[in-house]
């Protein structure tokens, strides 16, 4: 028998019982004739105290960090106790030890903190993972998958695994491909999803149908994303978007509150597409905070303020000769240095922004204003503008003016931006959002063609499918997806799905896809169509995400066991590598 006990087992209680225990050497400490040695494990660590009595064995066979030891000992309470962790109440008199296993030197030290830089890491994963932080990732992990698990076994749905070795399923990214050998010179396409077995899976009359299942996009890796990753899959059929809505808002209080013990209550709000754009400038609107956007001018929908008949009837050309202009209050920030607001206006000017400038208008206490454009607003005119701000005394208003899409985002960056300058955007607060009614089209400017904006499956609403027929309403067109948001990040999303044949054939011409090439990618599934589908509907959500943001952290990759890097590397197995010439040859490729 290896281990009696974990190392992050033993407490007082346990004072005088003989244990075994085995583990890794975290620390050495020599004082004098005595040796303390941190021994960890899975579960956690334990102090070992090596007395005098195995001095001569201990200098024959000297432990280095992370030996696997096994030692056998008593367990005794600790004068010096160590309150940081679970076992520091006690330590072990070791009486025996066993050196299992040696270790050569570490490349960074495996602690809670390490002094590894992420490459390092990453080519020795499978010791970073040894570090505690990394081990409550995984554990995490492994509680958010049985959490998802049990909720979705107990309304009913069934795990059904799906292919890997497909053909494309259009989601908006390229496929990765895999050559045949037995088919040479034809490649099977990585799922980018498993849209349309699950969509496959109702047409057989499995409604409730989900997967913790692996997605492959090749992308070029912005912030944070990985070439493969991790979805919870589901599909349920005769539903609405109501229906989906209830089942995975249950989904998400369940999980909140077996992983997290936050329990959520109220009803998740919900949002449509146009508004979320309209108050806040994207599709995931942090809601943790308001400072809502104000629209002071823009091309789409409202009247326009009227900035005209300021001072002595100058007009200020920013505004005047912009598509747009915006603003956002921010509270209590009346009193910003000059230092503050200039550093602000670079801010605004950097190119992930994009802005040429910052006007700022500060609200005193008193209500009178003060603003970078007084030359040519007066007293009046600044006050009107705070009125349509909504700005209270102490606020500090900022605008931003130019062209309608770039000033709407980085209206929506400068918010979160100013959220965090507050604080406002609290990890531990948890503020789930629908947004809803998405478009179903999106106009793609570099190839001048309209593209969906979910995926080719997504139904448009049934009042607006006759606006398919006219391309002056295609950018009107609604569709019955929706995306559920976390604190401003999208974290899963769907639709209802068209289920009837000529509906996709329409669909498809929408998108610029001739009879033909809509018949050769996807009449497996216009054909089953025809055989009875029921009216169907689904979500996905990025699993990966979903543990990240329950972890209070931003980046996916610690909560992967194996991730790739930034490049799409694999740097431990140095993949992807090239193949000999024979493969190549088998696989017909030259
Ligand atoms: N397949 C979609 C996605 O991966 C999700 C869905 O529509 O269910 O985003």
């Amino acid at each position: 028998m290896y281990r009696t006990h974990t190392c992050g087992e033993l407490r007082a209680q346990h004072t005088n019982t003989t244990v075994t225990l085995a583990g890794w050497v975290q620390t050495i400490r020599k004082f004098g004739s005595i040796t303390f040695t941190d021994l960890r494990d899975r579960y956690g660590i334990t102090q070992l105290l090596f007395n005098e009595a195995l001095n001569a064995r201990l200098d024959a066979q000297p432990l280095g960090r992370e030996y696997v030891i096994q030692v056998t000992g008593k367990v005794v309470e600790r004068s010096n106790k160590n309150a940081k962790i679970p076992t520091g109440d006690i330590e072990i008199e070791v009486t025996d030890f066993t050196i299992i296993n040696v270790a050569a030197t570490p490349p960074f030290t495996i602690e809670e903190e390490t002094d590894g830089g992420d490459e390092l890491r990453m080519k020795y994963r499978y010791l970073d993972l040894r570090r505690p932080t990394l081990r409550r990732n995984m554990e995490l992990r492994y509680k958010v998958n049985r959490s998802v698990r049990n909720y979705l076994d107990s309304q009913g749905f069934w795990d059904i695994e799906t292919p890997f070795l497909i053909r494309s399923t259009p989601e908006g990214a390229r496929d990765f491909v895999v050559p045949s050998r037995m088919n040479e010179g034809q490649y099977y396409a990585l799922p980018q999803s498993p849209q349309t077995f699950k969509q496959l899976l109702m047409v057989s009359g499995y409604d409730r149908y989900y997967q913790i299942v692996k997605c492959f996009r090749d992308e070029d890796l912005r912030a944070d994303r990985q070439p493969e990753f991790t979805q919870v899959d589901c599909e349920m059929s005769f539903v609405e978007q109501e229906d989906i809505l209830n089942t995975f808002e249950g989904l998400f209080k369940h999980v909140f509150y077996d992983v997290k013990g936050v329990s959520i209550t109220e009803a998740f709000p919900r949002m449509t597409w146009d508004d979320a754009m309209w108050h806040y400038g994207n599709d995931k609107p942090d809601i943790r905070f308001e400072m809502k956007i104000a629209n002071l001018k823009t091309p789409v929908g409202g009247t326009s303020f009227d900035f005209g008949g300021g001072k002595e009837g100058v007009v200020f050309p920013v505004f005047a000769n912009a598509e747009s202009v915006l603003a956002i209050s921010v509270p209590g920030c009346s009193e910003y240095t000059r230092k503050q607001v200039d550093e602000l206006t670079e801010w605004v000017k950097r190119p992930q922004i994009g802005m040429s400038g910052l006007v700022y208008i500060r609200i005193n206490a008193d209500g009178s204003c003060k603003s970078s454009v007084d030359k040519f607003f007066d007293e009046v005119k600044l006050k009107e503008i705070a009125t349509a701000c909504h700005a209270s005394p102490g606020d500090l208003i900022l605008l931003l003016a130019g062209a309608e899409t770039r000033t709407r985002k980085a209206m929506s960056e400068l918010r979160l931006e100013m959220g965090n300058r507050l604080g406002l955007r609290n990890p531990d607060v948890y503020k789930p959002l629908w947004v809803i009614d998405f478009p179903l089209l999106e106009h793609d400017e570099e190839a001048n063609r309209w593209v969906a904006r979910h995926h080719p499956f997504t139904s448009p609403k049934p009042e607006h499918i006759e606006w398919m027929n006219d391309l002056s309403k295609y950018a009107d067109i609604k569709a019955n997806a929706y995306d559920i948001v976390l604190n401003g990040t999208e974290i899963g999303g769907g639709s209802i799905r068209i289920f009837r044949r000529d509906l996709q054939e329409k669909m498809f011409a929408a998108l610029g896809m001739s009879k033909e090439e809509a018949q050769d990618k996807f009449g497996f599934l216009m054909g089953a169509f025809e055989y009875g589908a029921p009216p169907h509907g689904g979500i996905a959500f990025g699993f990966d995400r979903l543990c990240a943001l329950l972890g209070g952290q931003e980046s996916i990759r610690d909560y992967i066991a194996f991730p790739k890097n930034n490049s799409g590397r694999d740097v431990m197995l140095d993949a992807p590598s090239g193949i000999d010439d024979n493969q190549k040859k088998e696989l017909g490729l030259n």
